[in-house]
């Protein structure tokens, strides 16, 4: 029986089915050990969503029947589908539409913002995202400046890294926010001018939500909308698995998950989908019970639940070094502070250990070297993790790292899941925060894959663009550098073993036909060309459960 049998042949396949990525060694060894990339292979077969074969174009070619769709790669390479294992796909589908206030000079960026307001009916809020790191003056916009830009209207501006907010006079008061307002420790810092009065500047965990919540719901439709944009945005990257790393930070857990599970049944998202719901949203107060996996399952439609890894809660220790609230051991080069955490050591403890008991994995951004220690701390004194499926806790971004840190990450079997394309992003700001010294032990890739870390990459997008091909090239200009090999195996293996999903990330028989098609071996480019950026890598097609969801093949339908 070959009937459709999907033959590819005549490119590259990467298996990235090797042990570890182990390079440094392999590339020492005798010749024949595969090192990151995995074994390479010139064909592959798979019907519907399964890998038949892998293997050599003569043997894969005798699989072929009257029915098989047999595409020739023409030197084209096959590799497994990329894992995003921390994303924010709702709220990437919402700012899709909205304006980016980027660009070299602030006052031009202040200056469109009337221009993002042309669409809107009259009362309604204006909501965009700014990014000083690029600007001439890279400070916050204020309130004054908004109500110069836009007077009638409330407005809303998000900082990209989502850990800031400035608002409006008019926003302002809508959200019932003024001089007698407090700031909550850790969680929203009111930025106020020397007579006391609100600049308008939120910072900290909370600061969106504070004003988000006097704009009004979203409906359900424009949920589903916003993840349907997320899915093709996605897939036209390359990627076939993709986390929400905050379910609920938006619209709240219950209109969130509606929206995963409709947008899922419906086919609008067909990625494989893992949500890591909020802890401080499934249980808000720290005495609170936390749901279990099962609880949150069951909100979901019939559908959908089997579609949906839940194995994560999510939670925040400190916040971002562009805006001055990720936690440091000592205070920054530019400000008169340290950041701070968001919870006491110890409510942060108590948290994580109702959450194990729950069933919960926990996946804690820490950032500063201080919330990275705080963590592993919490870590430690927890219960051991839940029994089955293995859920490994997890440390989102873990930036600022000493040899200290990555010995005690490595000692306590916790993933860090890093975004490479951060340093591409904000090095000149990361420099000008924490210094020379400081800024150098940002991100050591290397150490932590020498030190045997579990590393996958993600990206946090919509913070950045987000594609993995982007963070390939800022991973292999990172010094020292990864080979494009290690940077393919932490895009895929590695991040499908973090989200517990043994059916994708390596190219073998029997996983699921998750594919991604490159225009060119990535691992046959020159790391001179990777960070040139004239590499020459694209995206040419995308493939789910052996369904072309995102660019085109000849051949292929
Ligand atoms: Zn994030």
């Amino acid at each position: 029986m070959t009937h459709h049998y999907t033959i590819l042949h005549g490119g590259t396949v990467l298996t990235l089915d090797g042990a570890l990525p182990t390079d440094a060694a392999s590339r020492a060894a005798a010749s024949g050990v595969p090192d990151a990339a995995g074994r390479r292979a010139t064909a592959l077969c798979y019907a519907h969503d399964r890998i038949l074969a892998v293997g050599d174009d003569a043997e894969i070619l005798a699989l072929a029947g009257p029915d098989s769709v047999v595409v020739d790669l023409r030197g084209r390479a096959v590799l497994p589908g990329f894992v995003e294992p921390h994303a924010h796909p709702y709220w990437e589908g919402l700012v899709a539409g909205m304006r980016l206030l980027a660009g070299r000079e602030r006052r031009a960026a202040i200056r469109a913002v009337p221009g993002a307001a042309e669409h809107l009916e009259p009362d309604a809020w204006l909501v965009a995202r700014y990014d000083p790191t690029g600007w001439d003056r890279p400070d916050d916009p204020t309130r004054d400046d908004l109500d110069r830009a836009v007077p009638d209207r409330p407005v809303l501006l998000a900082h990209v890294s989502g850990h800031a907010v400035t608002a409006n006079s008019l926003a302002l008061a809508l959200a019932g926010l003024d001089r007698a307002s407090s700031d909550i420790r850790g969680r929203m810092a009111i930025e106020r001018d020397e007579a006391g009065e609100p600049t308008g500047i939120l910072r900290g965990p909370d600061a969106w939500d504070r004003i988000a919540a006097s704009m009004p719901a979203l409906n359900p439709a424009e949920g589903r909308a916003a993840l349907a944009r997320a899915a093709a945005r996605l897939a036209a990257d390359g990627v076939t698995s993709v986390a929400d790393a905050d379910v609920g930070s938006i619209a709240g857990v219950a209109a969130e998950l509606a929206a995963w599970g409709e947008a899922i049944a419906s086919g609008a998202m067909p990625l494989a989908v893992a949500l890591m719901p909020g802890l401080v949203r499934i249980a808000p107060a720290p005495g609170d019970a936390v749901p279990s996996p099962a609880d949150i399952a069951a909100a979901l439609p019939e559908a959908a639940r089997n579609r949906i890894r839940l194995s994560h809660v999510k939670l925040k220790a400190d916040g971002a070094l562009t805006t001055h609230t990720a936690w440091l051991g000592a205070p920054y080069d530019d400000a008169p502070h340290a950041g701070m955490p968001v919870h006491d050591p110890d409510v942060l403890a108590e948290r994580i250990r109702r959450a194990v008991k729950a069933g919960w994995g926990i996946a804690t951004h820490a950032i500063g070297d201080a919330a990275v220690g705080a963590v592993l701390d919490a870590y430690a004194a927890a219960p051991a993790a839940a029994p089955a499926p293995p859920r490994p806790h997890r440390l989102e971004h873990a930036m600022l790292l000493d040899e200290d840190l990555v010995a005690r990450l490595a000692a306590s079997g916790v993933t860090a899941v890093v975004q490479p394309e951060f340093l591409a992003w904000a090095g000149p700001t990361y420099r000008a925060r924490l210094g020379e010294e400081r800024a150098a032990r940002l991100l050591p890739f290397a150490a932590l894959l020498a030190a045997g870390i579990p590393m996958p990459f993600s990206s946090d997008r919509p913070v950045v663009p987000g594609a993995p091909l982007d963070g390939v090239r800022a991973a292999l200009r990172h010094d020292p550098a990864l080979s494009a090999a290690e940077a393919l195996h932490a895009w895929t293996a590695a991040g499908a073993a973090t989200l517990g999903d043994n059916e994708a990330g390596r190219l073998e028989v029997g996983r699921r036909s998750d594919l991604v098609i490159l225009s060119r071996d990535p691992t046959a480019v020159p790391t001179a060309a990777w960070a040139r950026g004239d590499d020459g890598v694209a995206v040419v097609a995308t493939i789910v459960g052996g369904r072309l969801v995102a660019g085109q093949l000849e051949g292929l339908t």
